[in-house]
């Protein structure tokens, strides 16, 4: 991929400016919140009629990601244009960066490692940062040998397009991998990953600008049901060694990447002590949300800083808050929406909903975030809203 040698040296972006912005998500939608409120335009370019981020972007773009004309049009009127999730194609973003007067941050580069499993692995491993065992199928010949290579329970993944758990399945034996395989040739090109003994997961959300310097929100303690992300705690509960080894390992990251802007490393706590790193995200995460009720700086706002060519603003500590993810599983049968109340009621909480029309099942659809200072009280509110809506 061919890069403009200058892009480095484009002047900061001021109020005024449009920013572009491709995929219209919900944290796209943070994004275009935060660059508005700071006084710059944002285009939007997402397929979606209904992306959550058209509601508050200064225009809205409503065509394919590699639609040329589209693309034209961000190059040419937008001083900046950055990512809201990592499946968008990097060549578009190569493109805009080759053709165009526009700085593209984070760069294609850097989002396409990130967008598959197999370079982003091998890329971990370049950086010599520990990742968990794992063996790679690029195409059909390749499964024996892999499978013969791996121990089991294991979780095959397909190395592209996957997130909130799709395109994973957990598999308990070579011979159920095999006839999984067999009959799902479209998750090849894929990795199989061991089953890991996890204590717990973090992740890492951190900014870092053109210059290289780096800031790191509170590191978040990160639980999963079915493969999606449920609820995040800030800060995670581990000792701080294991929170500055997390910090450290991202940071060698975002600089082997050479990153502009806000991204995600996740992390594995093994119950043997081992702490490796499971994967990155080339944007803000969904376990930095609680960023946005807690602290100084939301990561977004952090985002709108660094794409607009700023140093990065120090986050101050949190001292509680907990994440809870909203699923469209909280809908009744008939689509009827949970009981909002329990959650407005409470003082501690705050209400996020990303304004998508169809809550379907495992689909994120909002989150709420509970605020305080004592973190069990913090985390027991958490999860006593969580079972109210839970049990509507
Ligand atoms: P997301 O987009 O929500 O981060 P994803 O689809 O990219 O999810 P992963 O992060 O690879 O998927 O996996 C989702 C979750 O499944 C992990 O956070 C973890 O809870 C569990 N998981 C994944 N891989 C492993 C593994 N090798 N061993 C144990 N648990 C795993
Ligand atoms: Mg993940």
């Amino acid at each position: 991929m061919q890069h403009k040698p200058d892009a480095i040296q484009h002047s900061p972006i001021l109020p005024g400016a449009t920013l572009g912005l491709l995929g219209g998500g919900q944290l796209g939608r943070y994004f275009v919140i935060a660059a508005r409120t700071a006084g710059y335009e944002v285009w939007v370019l997402d397929p979606d009629p209904y992306a959550p981020a058209a509601h508050f972007a200064s225009r809205h773009l409503c065509a394919a990601y590699d639609d040329p004309d589209a693309l034209k049009e961000l190059g040419n009127h937008c001083a900046a244009v950055t990512t809201e999730f990592e499946n968008t194609p990097a060549s578009a973003m190569a493109q805009l960066a080759d053709h165009y007067d526009c700085a593209v941050r984070p760069s294609a580069q850097a989002v396409s490692i990130a967008q598959d499993r197999i370079r982003e692995k091998q890329f971990f491993q370049l950086c010599d940062l520990p990742v968990g065992h794992y063996s790679v199928i690029r195409s059909p010949a390749d499964i024996p040998a892999a499978l013969s290579s791996l121990s089991f329970p294991a979780i095959i993944k397909t190395a592209r397009f996957g997130y909130d758990g799709k395109g994973q399945v957990r598999v308990a034996n070579s011979e159920e991998a095999l006839t999984v395989l067999q009959n799902n040739l479209d998750l090849i090109p894929c990795v199989i990953e061991q089953q890991l003994d996890l204590a717990t997961e973090i992740s890492v959300v951190l900014g870092r600008s053109e210059s290289g310097e780096i800031q790191c929100f509170p590191v978040s303690e990160n639980q999963h049901k079915d493969g999606i992300l449920d609820i995040s705690i800030l800060p995670a509960r581990v000792n701080h060694q294991i929170a500055e080894q997390a910090r450290e390992m991202a940071k060698i990251v975002a600089h082997k990447l050479d990153y502009v802007g806000v991204m995600a490393v996740e992390f594995f706590l093994l119950k043997d002590g081992n702490i490796l790193l499971n994967e990155m995200a080339p944007r803000p995460h969904n376990s930095g949300h609680a960023t946005i009720d807690a602290g100084t700086c939301s990561q977004f706002e952090q985002q709108v800083r660094l794409v607009c060519g700023f140093a990065p603003e120090s986050p101050a500590p949190v001292p509680a808050a907990v994440m809870v993810n909203i699923l469209g599983d909280s809908w009744g049968e008939d689509g009827v929406s949970p009981a909002w109340e329990y959650l407005l009621s409470n003082p501690q909480t705050r209400l996020h909903l990303y304004g998508k029309r169809e809550p379907r099942k495992g689909r994120k659809m909002g989150h709420f975030t509970v605020l305080g200072t004592d973190q069990n009280q913090v985390i027991g509110v958490a999860l006593s809203l969580r079972a109210a809506l839970q049990g509507h």
